[in-house]
């Protein structure tokens, strides 16, 4: 073939596959484009996961009716002119391949109108082809509408996961967006149904409670640090508000959304480190305003990273500022106004099936802190053995240890391990035999998630009942749990647990609901188990029974050994006793 260059329509449909991998990239750039344009208010709506149509709607500057044609051009923006001007950058788009890009692959209207007299403009592609172009009457800013996304490009469709998650990864697009552009407000309709409403504000709190509920954000405490080239604003979870999942945490420089990086994500745990039980995380929404000139944004052509000049600084700054109000929690406390739908707390009734027989003190937080017991009798290290069988129990260590023997020799015990394995089994065993025994919530625990995870809770409820779950939705991001299983026992929180089990849902690939729900009840044992416990007796003892009898008693669900043999072989080679 003799070497020719490529055909515009061509060159966008493969630029496509970098910018426009699947529809959270469509919406990401359509609304950084609004954001660039100086709009107040953004509406979003989806169809279908964004597959059917995306639309997105502004009442921003509006394009020009002689440059419409241009937007569509690769390479044509009107955020620089030239290579220095990324040192100054403000705005999030610049590269000018988006709407391009988009174009090629779907079927795309534009409508547009700057303010002023005159009408607006509109022009319709399909497949990067101009179809119809006419004068517009609509309202100053822009309409843009992206249907049948991919119609043209199977393999790129092929790719694509389940329609939730997909949904999911757009939600967090747009949780990730609205949370850095408060002063910005938005709406976001998903097939029908107000998936956000977040009118605009100059309190970043309140955004946070619209984005993110109001029981997240009363777990927060804030920091603000400003430095000649730096502004720090961040949101951080109180010490004993850690969470089982990381979706919790955003970083936004010059209000674009970004990864965390290494070197930030370090300071970030740092920060918290003493506190941090193993399997938990923080949560923060942290603003960094700084000099342009200072980061490089162009390094990735999603721009989720950004490089600083100045890192170690950075570091440094971050570290000190969330560390600092770790240490004067009642100092920046937050007062987030209470909301008087939410019923409160979980408070089990005493009803329902006895819990399972590894019970674990009564001492431990409900937040997930680890308290020593204080009104049980710990076992002592050399108490006088209860007897199971040939097997005795001699004693704990470190309250998270048992120490056991048998006729072969000594026994070491995860207790958490154990007991996670134990109530796993149940729960299993439970539910393959439909005779998962509810345990009803004295009072129905009102529960709000972001809009993701809404999401996912509403594509999963069947998988959930299935599990054991008495949920159902109750309002906008909001679901009611009633009942959760009796194997789960009483010390773990509902919500923690459901937002755990439901990122485990929204990231699976398409698999058979079977082994969904098996991830469920895998994650939600995980969840209602504490270790670091002091345990009586009784309770050592039960727990050493029911491990030995379960079908796998040598490893956690998740594949962690629960327990370390040494035998007496062993023991007389190493004291050279043979
Ligand atoms: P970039 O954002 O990198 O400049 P895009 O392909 O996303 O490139 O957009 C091309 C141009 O179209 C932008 O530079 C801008 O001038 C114009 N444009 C796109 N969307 C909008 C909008 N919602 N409002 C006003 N102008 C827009
Ligand atoms: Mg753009």
């Amino acid at each position: 073939m003799p070497i020719s260059i490529l055909p515009e329509e061509t060159i966008n449909k493969i630029a496509a596959g970098e910018v426009v991998e699947r529809p959270a990239n469509v919406v990401k750039e359509l609304i950084e484009n609004s954001l660039d344009a100086g709009s107040t208010s953004i509406e979003v709506e989806l169809k279908g996961a964004g597959r059917r149509l995306i639309r997105v709607r502004d009442n921003g500057s509006g394009i020009p009716a002689d440059e419409i044609k241009l937007a569509v051009t690769r390479h044509a923006t009107s955020k620089i002119t030239g290579f220095d001007d990324l040192e100054k950058l403000h705005s999030m788009g610049f590269r000018g391949e988006a709407l391009p890009s988009i174009a090629a692959v779907s079927n795309m209207l534009i409508q547009s109108k700057t303010p002023g007299p005159g009408p607006g403009w509109e022009l319709a592609l399909s497949g990067g082809k101009i179809k119809k172009e006419a004068a517009w009457a609509g309202a100053a800013g822009t309409n843009i509408e992206v249907a049948e996304l991919f119609f043209n490009t199977p393999v790129r469709e092929k790719f694509l996961k389940s329609e939730t998650t997909e949904r999911n990864r757009i939600l967090k697009i747009i949780e990730e967006l609205s949370l850095a552009w408060y002063k910005v407000s938005f709406k976001v309709i998903s097939d029908g149904r107000t998936a956000l409403e977040a009118p605009r504000t100059n309190i970043p709190l309140e955004r946070i409670i619209d984005v993110l509920g109001r029981d997240f954000a009363s777990t927060l405490i804030h920091a603000e640090v400003k430095h000649p080239f730096l502004k720090i604003d961040c949101y951080i979870t109180k010490r004993e508000n850690s969470l089982p999942v990381r979706s919790y945490q955003f970083l936004f420089i010059n209000g674009r959304p970004v990864n965390f990086g290494k070197s930030l994500m370090h300071a970030l745990y740092e920060a918290y480190r003493e506190n941090l039980p193993s399997g938990r995380h923080p949560g923060a929404v942290i603003f960094l305003e700084i000099d342009p000139s200072e980061i490089d944004v162009n390094i990735h052509p999603t721009k989720r990273e950004v490089r600083f000049s100045k890192e170690q600084q950075i570091y440094q700054l971050v570290y000190t500022s969330i560390k600092s109000a770790l240490n004067k929690t009642p100092a920046t406390e937050l007062n987030v106004p209470c909301d008087t739908i939410n019923a409160g707390q979980a408070v089990r009734t005493e009803l329902g099936e006895p819990r399972a027989r590894v019970s674990y003190s009564e001492a431990i937080a409900k937040s997930g802190i680890f308290a020593p017991a204080v009104n049980s009798s710990p076992l002592q290290p050399e108490f006088a053995g209860h007897d199971t069988g040939s097997k005795r129990i001699i004693g704990q260590a470190f309250n998270l240890y048992i120490i056991a023997r048998d006729s072969e020799g000594l026994l070491i015990i995860d207790q958490h391990a154990a007991a996670e394995r134990i109530r796993y089994e149940k729960y299993i065993g439970q539910w393959q035999s439909k005779d998962i025994v509810l345990q009803p919530l004295l009072f129905p625990e009102n529960i709000e998630l972001s809009p993701s995870l809404f999401s996912a809770a509403s594509a999963g409820l069947e998988l959930l009942r299935e599990a054991g779950w008495e949920i159902g939705e109750f309002g906008t991001n909001t679901v009611r749990v009633s009942s959760v299983p009796a194997v789960l026992g009483n010390n773990f929180s509902a919500g923690n647990a459901l937002k755990e089990m439901l990122e485990a849902l929204s990231e699976e690939k398409k698999i058979p609901a079977a082994e969904k729900i098996e991830k469920l009840i895998r994650t939600a044992c995980h969840l209602s188990i504490k270790g670091g416990d002091a345990l009586p007796e009784k309770e050592a003892s039960n727990l050493f029974e029911e491990l030995l009898k379960c079908r796998a008693p040598n490893t956690c669900p998740h594949g962690r050994p629960t327990m370390l043999r040494i035998s007496r072989g062993e023991l007389d080679k190493h004291f050279s006793r043979k």
